[in-house]
């Protein structure tokens, strides 16, 4: 298969079923707490959503036509928060899912936040830099009435980056005729970013994973890991667990994946990786499938790419004992009863890649202060908000014998629906 045809198939999969999976997991929680059909409805659908036309002038002069979206899942606790991402089979029910673990992530980590998700069906890899631009002044433009600081925050997510948030920024500050960098977090420290945001999800997944194994007596030293998914977190989270004396002996990107059981040398990797484009053909490691990895005898099993990587096929086969979701959605609802009947502990998304939304949380608050943090500040109050969340979403597991996926939903969805409650309906 030719990279790009792989690229496209794993594209096609990420889209089918994530709000499948989202709704799923929603009803669970609404079960547990024994809320009414009513309040699940309300939880359920989506505040308010744009579908918007974005068309392009390409640099040879053709026309171009993509579909952009935003969907505010729901605003009770705060603005709607959340990426922006750009994928070529993007579609609604997709951002709506995106959307919703937005506001379950919010309201586990506490931090006054919604969730939202925007998403634009383009494949970014086919235009060039400044076509995205364009493509992303023109999205921004035309979802204008719906964002703003105080009402809907911007953030880099799949195919999007922190040029991405700078372009955004303008764009919106143009508009408004001065210069308001709360409007997108992830956004490049030469324009109000926050020191830690570039590495925050993915030091998040490494507190996650410490909390996890130090629950049942271990330690992160010398366990073995394997990380499905090299892009902004993958990569990031492989260098941080290495960092902190973990053997990270798999990693994988939509090519391919490299395995060697000695620990990967991530220096030599990521030179590998940026002079080729791909983990795949790295001369210190096996070549392994992707499916392979998912089934590697080791301590941490990391996806940290896309939805539905986990599944009915691919679940049966996993050999860690601790899987970690550094990705949104990676797990389907029938793997997370087969990992759970497997003895899997499952660290979720909503969980386990908080650390994003932590930070940008940090990254608007500074904005919003007129005044920047030291990175030693920025790392120890992501940590502590980290364990916090951990501990809770644990203990309430521990409680109830449930899964840490079912723990999380419940406290979540329990703090969602407890702002609706105090807030009263309008009118
Ligand atoms: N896209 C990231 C996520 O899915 C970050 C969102 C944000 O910082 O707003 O959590």
């Amino acid at each position: 298969m030719s990279p790009r045809a792989a690229l496209a198939s794993v594209w096609h999969v990420t889209a089918t079923s994530a709000i499948t999976t989202a709704h799923a997991q929603l009803a669970a929680a609404i079960e547990h707490l024994g809320y009414d059909e009513g309040l699940h409805a309300h939880l359920r659908m989506p505040r308010r959503e744009i579908h918007v036309a974005v068309p392009l002038r390409t640099d040879s002069g053709e026309l171009r036509l993509f579909r952009g979206y935003r969907v505010q899942h729901n605003v009770s606790r705060g603005p709607g928060k959340g990426g922006l991402r750009f994928a070529p089979n993007v579609d609604i029910d997709e951002v709506r899912a995106l959307a919703m673990w937005m506001t379950w992530k919010c309201a586990v980590a506490d931090i006054p936040y919604g969730g939202a998700k925007g998403g634009v069906a383009i494949d970014p890899t086919l235009y060039s830099k400044a076509e995205l631009e364009r493509v992303t002044r023109r999205y921004t433009t035309e979802i204008m009435p719906l964002i703003g600081p105080e009402t809907d925050i911007m953030a880099p997510d799949m195919g999007t980056d922190e040029q991405t948030m700078a372009w955004i920024m303008d764009t919106y500050s143009t508009a408004r005729g001065h210069t308001i960098p709360a409007v997108v977090t992830g956004k490049p420290i030469a324009v109000g970013g926050s020191l830690g945001r570039a590495v925050a999800t993915s030091a998040g997944v490494v507190h996650v994973t410490r909390s996890a194994l130090e629950a049942v007596g271990e330690k992160l030293g010398g366990k073995t890991v394997a990380v499905q998914g090299y892009g902004k977190v993958g990569a990031h989270a492989a260098d941080l667990y290495a960092a902190n004396g973990a053997r990270v002996v798999a990693v994988s990107d939509v090519f391919g994946a490299v395995h060697n059981e000695d620990g990967l040398d991530m220096g030599r990797l990521a030179a590998h990786v940026a002079a080729t484009g791909s983990v795949t053909g790295f001369d210190d490691a096996d070549p392994l499938t992707n499916d392979a990895l998912l089934a590697l005898d080791v301590d941490v099993l990391v996806p940290a790419a896309t939805e539905n990587v986990l599944t009915e096929q691919t679940a049966p086969t996993v050999r860690a004992r601790l899987v970690v979701e550094g990705a949104n959605g990676p797990t389907t609802p029938e793997a997370d009863a087969i990992l759970a009947r497997n003895g899997v502990s499952v660290v979720p998304d909503i969980l386990a890649n908080a650390g994003g939304v932590i930070v940008s949380y940090f990254e608007w608050v500074q904005a919003t202060q007129v005044y920047w943090w030291t990175e030693k500040e920025i790392d120890e109050r992501l940590e502590q908000r980290m364990v916090t969340a951990y501990d809770l979403v644990a203990d309430l597991a521990r409680r109830d014998g449930i899964t840490l996926r079912e723990a999380a939903g419940v406290i979540a969805v329990q703090r969602v629906a407890e702002a609706h409650e105090i807030r009263g309906l309008y009118p």
